[in-house]
């Protein structure tokens, strides 16, 4: 699990600064999803249920309300339309259905979110999105 992310940022910001005069605004920490490249490792390495166990054990509700996918859609390059970029790289169709193309999209309040076991990364600890922790 990443660190609480305003110690990592400070930390970072404190030795990048003393040893490379290196400054920055923001750092985001995210949790790793068990998908595609690191997913292919930990089922290589077996350990993807222990990854999974870790997950699911650090699961934290609140972070269910601030989830990136309830307020964002990614969009692919031929204007196909997913919850998210880890579902867009999945290939999982918003709302889990069949493809949905930019101009076929429906509004979109209260329809369900396409959700599978990856979605453990988004909601464990302090939680992880694109633009870092959510909780
Ligand atoms: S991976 Fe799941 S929980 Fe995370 S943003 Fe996508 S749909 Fe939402």
């Amino acid at each position: 699990m990443p660190p609480e992310q305003q110690t990592l940022e400070s930390a970072y910001k404190r030795h990048l600064h003393e040893h490379y005069a290196v400054a920055f605004n923001h750092l985001f920490a995210m949790t790793n999803l068990p998908i595609q490249r690191f997913g292919a490792v930990l089922l290589s390495t077996g350990r993807f249920d222990q990854y999974m166990q870790l997950l699911k054990a650090n699961f934290h509700a609140p972070n269910l309300g601030k989830l990136m996918c309830k307020n964002t859609l990614s969009v692919d390059w031929q204007g196909f339309v997913y919850d998210c970029d880890f579902n867009q790289m999945l290939q999982l169709p918003l709302g889990g259905k069949q493809n949905l193309h930019l101009v076929q999209v429906p509004v979109l309040t209260g329809k369900i979110i396409a959700t599978l076991q990856h979605c453990y990364g988004c909601t464990a600890g302090q939680g992880s999105s694109c633009g870092g922790a959510i909780g």
